[in-house]
């Protein structure tokens, strides 16, 4: 049997007695023909391993190179040495793989994160990367588990759909029709009577309106899957293909959803804290380091560990549409022009920098923002009953933004028909929608939670694109 190693992580909590070890792994340092630094990905730290001095020839020892993939059988002992509980003292040495150290482009050094994006295929073999993906992986479980111990129902939404109906972003044609020689109409529009679903399709924006047909059956429901946006923002928060984690659930009204927004974000913060210290405190240290040569004021006031913390034992700010606008007008930021977009007043669609400027100037916290004026908002949101907003709710959180975007869904399938008139959403495309409001319809809620976003805020990686293994983006799908 191959497979009979010791992972690292575990290792590295033993009780050094002597014991026997099969070890395999990657080459991250080699010093002095006797100190290999083994790494294994289960965690940031390398397992020392010690050859016998002169033991192996010169030939082969050269092929210890960064990044070779070595078998090790030794055994466990103290280690004399300072920084690390334990060693491995080498009894034999294979080389499973070789790394030519002339040509593979990773050095124990440091690389920017704009180089090792264009190395996304190693870049795992970092400790920043080992660290971010550890982490996400972390996440993604607690989001699991969090609603799996709710008692929600996991539901796969499809990623082809045929409507466009949420207007979330632009979108990614799906077809199987020659682009050389589209078919046409008499009228020269594309005749999609010929493309492979006989009719167009899309890749999803969101999960949302199919995760609603569920949750008016299983009551609470939710769908963590990719959605695909074709938007052209170049930005540091946006990508073509991203995850989202979309909740639904039925007799739920905004509050509700709001206070499991909440629930649900600190859960799986406090997930990473408790399970992953390790990368997250060489993630804190990192980001320390980036921002010494910054001058003081442009310095963060927290560290990331105890901004996390921070975040857990606090309550989010929870303001009005209404409220936000008059704080930003108020801002002596906006009195002295120090925002791009202006502060037009209430009916604005607020910019990134809006937000930031509440969730980090003024709250410094995050911010839950409930009544958005309907003119901004997506078609499905319920009608407040003042005529002007809707009841939905974003949440912002500092260094990023809006993470999660929500509302109470609008149930009354009158005024549902009305808005979707008023906003030329055509009733034959939805009729299935519009159904649930015709059987046994309840009043429920729901959110969507950019998982990246959520990845960026527990690392405190600042690029989007840092915190995906494959970033999808404005002329970039290598790899
Ligand atoms: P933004 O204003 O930041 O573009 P949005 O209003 O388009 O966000 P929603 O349609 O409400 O966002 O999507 C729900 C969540 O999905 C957002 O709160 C955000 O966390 C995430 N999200 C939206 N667009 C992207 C994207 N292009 N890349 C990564 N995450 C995204
Ligand atoms: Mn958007």
């Amino acid at each position: 049997m191959f497979n009979k190693r010791v992972i690292i992580k575990d290792l590295l909590t033993w009780e050094p007695g002597s014991q026997e070890v099969t070890v395999m792994g990657w080459v991250r340092t080699f010093r002095n023909g006797q100190f290999i630094a083994l790494n294994d990905g289960s965690t940031n730290s390398n397992l020392q391993v010690v050859l016998d001095l002169g033991k192996y020839g010169s030939e082969f020892q050269k092929r210890i190179a960064v990044s070779a993939a070595l078998k090790i059988n030794g055994t466990v002992i103290a280690s004399p040495g300072k920084g690390q509980k334990l060693e491995l003292k080498a009894t034999s040495v294979e080389i499973l793989g070789d790394s030519d150290p002339e040509k593979y482009p990773l050095q124990p050094k440091k690389h920017s994160l704009e180089f090792l994006r264009e190395i996304a295929h190693l870049r795992f073999r970092t400790n920043t990367f080992g660290s971010v993906f550890r982490i996400r992986h972390a996440l993604a479980f607690a989001i699991h588990k969090f609603f799996n111990d709710k008692g929600f129902l996991y539901m796969h939404t499809p990623i082809i759909s045929a409507s466009d109906a949420e207007g979330a972003g632009e979108l990614f044609k799906v077809t199987t029709l020659p682009l050389e020689n589209i078919p046409k109409n008499e009228n020269g529009s594309v005749n999609f009577k010929e493309d492979f679903f006989e009719r167009s399709t899309n890749l999803t924006v969101s999960g949302q309106l199919e995760a609603e047909l569920g949750a008016t059956a299983f009551g609470n429901v939710y769908t963590f899957g990719p959605t695909f946006r074709a938007e052209n923002s170049n930005t540091a928060r946006h990508l073509a293909e991203f995850w989202m984690i979309e909740p639904e659930m039925a007799f739920y009204d905004l509050e509700d959803n709001m206070n499991l927004a909440e629930e649900f974000i600190k859960y799986i913060i406090k997930y990473a804290v408790a399970h992953n210290r390790e990368d997250l405190e060489f993630l804190t240290q990192r980001l320390e380091d980036e921002e010494k040569h910054l001058p003081q004021d442009k310095r963060s006031e927290m560290s990331l560990l105890q901004k996390l913390e921070f975040v857990l034992q606090h309550e989010f700010e929870r303001i009005t549409y209404t409220e936000a606008v008059e704080i930003l007008k108020e801002s002596n930021y906006n009195k002295k022009e120090k925002f791009r977009f202006p502060v037009t007043g209430w009916g604005m669609d607020m910019q990134s920098e809006h937000e930031r400027y509440l969730v980090e100037k003024h709250f410094k916290k995050p911010v839950i923002i409930r009544n958005y004026p309907k003119e901004i908002k997506a078609f499905y949101m319920r009608q407040n009953e003042d005529g002007k907003t809707v009841t939905a709710m974003d949440i912002l959180v500092p260094g990023i933004g809006e993470i999660v975007g929500g509302s109470q869904r609008e149930e009354r399938l009158d005024r549902l028909e009305q808005r979707m008139k008023e906003m030329n959403i055509p009733e034959k495309d939805l009729w299935w929608y519009l159904d649930i409001r015709r059987f046994g319809t309840v009043p429920h809620s729901g959110f969507g939670l950019g998982f990246e976003r959520m990845v960026q805020f527990v690392t405190g990686m600042t690029n989007i694109r840092d915190v995906i293994a494959f970033p999808r983006t404005p002329g970039n799908a290598e790899f």
